[in-house]
């Protein structure tokens, strides 16, 4: 009996560390088991040798069951600061990496998404009620976020106002809704406060075969980085598609400096053509990548571009050879019509743009009125004083320039109100679009330009029935593969010797 009780109590603290196995790391296993056996042994043999002292033995034992305790205790305590912020007390990145691992372990990995979130403008509140409560508001998102999780999904903060999320995979919609606009209420000075917050988020679904940790999070990172900087979403999921999309675009993008440095890439002309008189007014020049034998499109490359600053020097590039191309033609006698050049939004950030495209239009000593410069419609990330500075420098310096792709954003407006273009260019959203409701819309768009004195051209036709709706609008110009597809620079040649080309259309 007396022999039983250190046994008993050896077992006991045996079993409690056996139990906690899974938390511990093998080396403190390993010595928590050398702690538990070796005084455990020796207790065995000392009331083997001197008898028994029931005593000393329950006192013994008492003092390794407790600290066989206190080492499971600390090492649970020391996880816990690992794994949360001690000042907010939210769960962090080592938290939610856990979280991911056990539930990797229960091998139920592929029942769950990752999805890494960022509260959009979350600076605004800082600046309002300062850093203090700013860090209050996140405790508050958190909280009210995990309120409407079930007991086996996790939010963890992974820094600043980014965080991430464990959800089941059949409840990602709904937690990407609730991200869209998620009411907040807090104290401030006393009074009571409500916020909504909404979030950009990347979502990634784990996959079976998905065993890196690290990896998933990294793949619901990206896709946030996606959702913010390219596709300008609220939110993107990376999926073995997206993956390899990427990897493709990468690809591109270390490729893209040397193919301009090589002058891989060519101007291809689509004319624009009077559909009353038939003649050709205009054209405007669309790059093409010219690349190991394949001619690749802008679809392609030109988001690629405009996610780092290439663009830029893809437009004066572009400019450089149209103006080279018209020197030629004026040099063979030819009478080429003014060809439009896409310049992107992005450009805007140099404040020397309009100074450097006159530089290259005069290097070429091209007539100033063959050169309209095109800006899409949508300003978002600039203000509009800044595109107004550009255009109103542009027209200071003899050119024209058109508004693209107008009718699909949603400045359109304010745009025209604020800013003076010469053209403005009917996106072929619209032009598709053109019936009932829209038809009307359309009407009334044409009337208003003509009224405050802009040119009005409609992209994307392909259609006689376009060309007649359009005409009984009062929009003549019209570019669009109708009267032809974007050409290249022999074929535009050809189009500008032979002057009746699109009377016989
Ligand atoms: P965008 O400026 O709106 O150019 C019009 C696009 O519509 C061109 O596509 C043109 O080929 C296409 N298109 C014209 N008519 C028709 C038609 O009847 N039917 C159909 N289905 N499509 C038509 P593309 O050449 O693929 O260019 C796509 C976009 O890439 C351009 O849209 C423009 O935003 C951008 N891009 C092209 N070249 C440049 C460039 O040099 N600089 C910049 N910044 N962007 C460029
Ligand atoms: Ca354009
Ligand atoms: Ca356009």
């Amino acid at each position: 009996m007396a022999m039983g009780l250190p046994v008993i109590g050896f077992v006991c603290s045996l079993s409690v560390i056996i139990q906690y196995r899974k938390k511990l790391k093998k080396g403190q296993f390993i010595a928590m088991l050398l702690f538990e056996i070796m005084p455990g042994i020796g207790a065995v043999i000392q009331v083997f040798f001197y008898g028994v002292s029931t005593i000393n033995i329950t006192v013994g034992f008492g003092t390794i069951c407790m600290f066989g305790e206190l080492m499971l205790w600390q090492n649970k305590e020391v996880g816990k600061v690992a794994r949360t912020e001690v000042r907010t007390g939210l769960a962090n990145e080592h938290g939610v990496i856990e979280e991911l691992r056990a539930i990797q372990a229960a091998g139920k990995a592929s029942d769950y998404a990752v999805i890494s979130f960022d509260i959009a403008r979350f600076s605004l509140v800082n600046n309002k009620y300062g850093m203090e409560i700013g860090t209050q508001v996140l405790i508050r998102y958190a909280q009210t976020l995990s309120r409407h999780l079930e007991k086996d999904e996790f939010i963890g903060r992974q820094g600043s106002d980014h965080f991430l999320a464990i959800i089941r995979q059949k409840n990602t919609e709904e937690f990407l809704k609730l991200l869209s606009g998620c009411l907040v209420k807090f104290v401030y000075k006393e009074q009571d406060v409500d916020v909504i917050l909404s979030a950009v988020s990347g979502v990634y679904k784990i996959r079976e075969n998905d065993t890196d940790v690290e990896e998933i999070i990294a793949n619901a990172y990206t896709a946030l980085t996606y959702a913010k900087n390219v596709v300008k979403h609220d939110s993107f999921e990376m999926t073995q598609e997206t993956i390899a999309q990427i990897g493709e675009r990468k690809k591109f993008e270390g490729m893209l400096p040397e193919a301009i440095r090589r002058e891989e890439f060519l101007v291809y002309y689509q004319p624009k053509v009077n559909s009353r008189t038939r003649l050709l007014v205009g054209a405007e020049a669309l790059v093409r990548w010219m690349h190991e034998g394949e001619l690749i499109s802008p679809g392609k490359f030109i988001p690629v571009m405009e996610s780092n600053d290439l663009i830029c020097t893809m437009d004066y590039y572009m400019l450089d050879h149209v103006c080279a191309d018209l020197e030629e033609w004026i040099e063979k006698g030819l009478v080429p019509p003014t060809v439009s050049v896409n310049f992107s939004r992005r450009n805007l950030t140099n404040k020397n743009i309009a100074k450097d495209i006159d530089g290259i239009v005069q290097k070429h000593h091209v007539p100033k009125k063959l050169i309209e410069i095109e800006i899409t419609e949508t300003v978002d990330e600039f203000p509009l004083s800044v595109l107004k500075g550009f255009v109103d420098e542009l027209h200071r310096l003899g050119y024209r320039v058109a508004v693209d792709d107008f009718g699909c954003g949603s400045s359109s407006l304010s745009l025209l109100r604020e800013i003076t273009f010469d053209t403005l260019k009917i996106d072929k959203g619209f032009v598709d679009r053109a019936y009932a409701k829209d038809l009307t819309i359309l009407g009334f768009i044409i009337k208003m330009a003509k009224a405050i004195n802009l040119e009005i051209l409609a992209e994307g036709v392909e259609q006689e029935e376009q060309i007649n709706t359009l005409l009984s609008l009062g929009c003549e110009v019209i570019q669009g593969y109708y009267f032809d597809k974007p050409l290249p620079h022999e074929t535009m040649e050809r189009r500008l010797n032979n002057r009746d080309y699109y009377q016989e259309r």
